[in-house]
């Protein structure tokens, strides 16, 4: 080994970032700042985390670990999960408007 290899590594794993597979994460940014993102019922915020996986190398393995685990909900491959399953859409809360609503237009 090198010299200094050892501290290199030991400060990699300490950073985190030393042969952890999903360093590479665009979800992962040390502090927790996504999280509300990917756990929220807002439907603005799960199209944006679901753009944010669009851009992660780890989307095919987070998509199958999160089927495996059976993940009960969030946004996860660039899915939203609810019950361990994937919703192909979610609605807004509440009931749907009886009518159309007028389209808004600038
Ligand atoms: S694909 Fe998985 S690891 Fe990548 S940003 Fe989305 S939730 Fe995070």
């Amino acid at each position: 080994m090198a010299p200094g290899g050892l501290s290199q590594i030991l400060g990699g794993l300490a950073r985190g970032d030393e042969g952890d597979p999903w360093a590479e994460a665009r979800c992962r940014d040390g502090a927790g700042t996504m999280v509300s993102l990917f756990f929220s019922e807002q439907l603005d915020d799960i199209a944006r985390a679901k753009a944010v996986c669009q851009r992660c190398p780890l989307m095919s393995p987070c998509l199958a670990g999160a089927l495996e685990r059976g993940e009960p909900w969030g946004v996860w491959g660039g899915q939203l999960f609810a019950n361990g399953k994937v919703l192909a859409f979610k609605r807004k809360r509440g009931r749907p408007p009886k009518s159309e609503r007028a389209q808004l237009t600038a």
